[in-house]
């Protein structure tokens, strides 16, 4: 289907791999100028080859660490302009709360959500003046329900769905969209470590039987960056097999 994203750039935050591949993949296909940014130059130069081996238009890359200072403001400049960001990285730091150290709960939250508030903050000023803009949040269905284990991840992607209807009211009146993903449990780096039996316990909470893929996700970015979702902000699109609801 042609989601008339022909010619628009966006940014897609740790593209190298899992969903933000897909989701770089998937607006690439589009025919949009994609960059890619995450910590591993290594893995952002395979994902450029791979795209640029399926789809003719411009992909550039840019390595960085979102949970430290300056870098952000760096890859923004380097990025110039934007029409769509896509703020996707994230990491896990699992451990009972009791024995959550400051250090698992500070990279998580600084990866997850301050990285998030860093590249919105750093694009919005251009938005503004563009009158235009789509920002995309992937959070979790975690940040829904909470998890135990997960305290640090919930908060971060709970964190994101406050921050995504707030921003959402300050920027409508400037064109600017803003919505947040909340994907269930999909197949990628994140969610191999899953166990045999945890991944049984888990289907059995799907509806639709099965875990998703990461172009689920991509599909729900592709829509929620088209003209079609012009009149949709400031909300949460659960892509989960049911799970929540
Ligand atoms: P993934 O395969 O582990 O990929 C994570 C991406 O983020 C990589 O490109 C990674 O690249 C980048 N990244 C991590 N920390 C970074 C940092 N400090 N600075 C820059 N880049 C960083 O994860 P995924 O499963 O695709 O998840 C993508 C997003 O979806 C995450 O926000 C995750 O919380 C969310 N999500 C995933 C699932 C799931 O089931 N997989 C479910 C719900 C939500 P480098 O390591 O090279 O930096």
């Amino acid at each position: 289907m042609d989601m008339k994203l022909t010619g628009k750039t966006v940014l897609i935050t740790g593209g190298s791999r899992g969903i933000g591949y897909a989701c770089a993949m998937a607006f690439a296909a589009e025919g949009c100028t994609v960059h890619i940014a995450s910590r591993s130059r290594e893995s952002l130069e395979s994902a450029r080859e791979k795209i640029r081996a399926r789809h003719n238009v411009p992909v550039e890359i840019h390595a960085a660490d979102f949970s430290k200072g300056d870098t952000v403001r760096n890859v923004v400049e380097a990025v110039g302009h934007a029409d769509i960001l896509v703020n996707n990285a994230g990491i896990t730091r699992d451990g009972l709360l009791m024995r959550m150290s400051d250090a698992d709960w500070d990279s998580v939250l600084n990866t997850n959500l301050k990285g998030a508030f860093s590249f919105t903050k750093a694009f919005t000023r251009a938005f503004l003046k563009q009158r235009s803009g789509r920002i995309i949040n992937i959070s979790s269905v975690i940040g829904l329900m909470g998890n135990a284990g997960q305290a640090n991840y919930a908060a971060s992607k709970a964190g994101l769905i406050g921050f995504t209807k707030s921003i959402a009211r300050e920027l409508g009146s400037r064109g600017i969209t803003v919505n947040a993903i909340a994907p269930g449990f999909i197949e990628t780096d994140m969610t191999a470590e899953l166990g045999e039996e945890a991944k049984a316990a888990l289907l059995k909470q799907i509806p639709l039987g099965c875990l998703g893929n990461t172009d689920d996700i991509a599909a729900a970015a592709l829509y929620l960056a088209s003209p079609g979702a012009r009149y949709v902000t400031g909300q949460v699109l659960t892509v989960d097999g049911g799970m929540v609801m």
